[in-house]
């Protein structure tokens, strides 16, 4: 999907720094990375060309989405696999200025594959490390439960979660098809806050207001993921308007899943007339072709936004992310900064 050319507004998208709150590692993966893996791993995707592979990315429903996307994740085993696609996803946020990254990660689905939790961990900490040293960028982890899987892999999500809050997790969440209920996860969520560890939710991406209501009941995130169809019910609109959480919006992602019939169609347009708090994310940027700048530039271009407006959105994703004290202060100095020199410039 490309802009209608506003390339000043697209040069801004990627020059602006960001922070991105929705993408999935799985989903990040560049296509030459995942040939790579799959012949290493001999597991045999149904194309060995990048070109291929951008053809099998063409997903039908959100069903045909998951399938596709745990096929890509049995190219990921050892820890040195996690520890490439994190050095590369860190390398591209930090081409993009995207400053600091929540990151979802589905660890039930590499442990279903036989990969090794904890030095799946240690890997990706180790990758995590390194590229703060290296890059300006910084990586936490959100790892997933998912909804269709055995209550056995929430309890190894939550537990994965808990051992490695101090190397890396940020979060727990809740992602895979939401026709499932969120009301078997309700103790694990219970537990993360006790914990002490933040809550986010996929709702209100394939199901609606009945799912996101459900959701905010059971898990209590403080970010919605996607949350768009919230638009089908005009008191929850306004309740979420008024008191959040704030939604993590991915238009690309919608579109691509037919969760939106198109760009100029989707309801991140209504969201922001009514007053609901949210962010611009990519989801799966490798799988939809997309980067967090470009969803920027796309936001803009289809709401006939300017460069402040854009600041202005990227403000509201520092402002919904977990950072604490000072680390949020020194950032949110460096955005100023670095927004006031942009603005001379542009
Ligand atoms: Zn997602």
């Amino acid at each position: 999907m490309t802009t209608n050319g506003d390339s000043r507004l697209e040069r801004f998208a990627e020059a602006m720094p960001k922070v991105e709150l929705h993408v999935h590692l799985e989903g990040a993966v560049r296509p030459g990375t995942l040939l790579r893996l799959a012949r290493r791993r001999r597991v045999t995707l149904p194309a060995d060309t990048e070109e291929g592979l951008r053809e099998w990315y063409r997903f039908e429903t959100f069903e045909h989405f998951v399938e596709i996307y745990v096929t890509c994740s049995e190219c990921l085993r050892d820890p040195e696999d996690f520890q490439l696609v994190l050095a590369e996803f860190a390398a591209e946020q930090a081409r993009q200025n995207v400053r600091y990254s929540e990151v979802h990660f589905t660890i039930a689905t590499h442990a279903r594959q036989g990969a090794n939790a904890q030095e799946v961990a240690h890997a990706l900490w180790e990758s995590i490390v390194d590229a703060e040293r290296r890059l300006e960028t910084r990586v936490r982890l959100i790892p997933d439960i998912v909804r269709n899987l055995e209550p056995k892999w929430a309890d190894l999500t939550l537990e994965w979660a808990l051992d490695h809050r101090q190397r890396g997790v940020v979060a727990l969440g809740l992602a895979g098809i939401e026709s499932h209920s969120a009301t078997p996860f309700r103790e694990h969520f219970e537990v993360a806050a006790a914990e002490g560890l933040h809550r986010v939710a996929h709702a209100g991406e394939q199901e609606g207001p009945a799912s996101i209501r459900e959701t905010l009941e059971v898990a209590r995130p403080e970010r919605l993921g996607h949350g768009i169809r919230v638009v089908e019910d005009p008191e929850l609109l306004a309740e979420i308007a008024a008191d959040g959480p704030p939604l993590e919006v991915c238009p690309t992602s919608n579109v691509a899943l037919g969760n939106a019939p198109s760009l100029a169609e989707h309801p991140i347009g209504r969201l922001l007339d009514a007053g609901v708090d949210l962010s611009v994310n990519s989801d799966d940027p490798a799988m939809f072709d997309t980067t967090l700048s470009h969803e920027y530039a796309l936001v803009g271009d289809t709401l006939g936004l300017g460069i402040d407006d854009l600041a202005e959105l990227s403000r509201s994703a520092l402002r919904h992310a977990f950072l604490e004290g000072e680390e949020r202060r020194r950032l949110s100095d460096q955005f100023e900064r670095e927004i006031a020199d942009l603005r001379d410039q542009f």
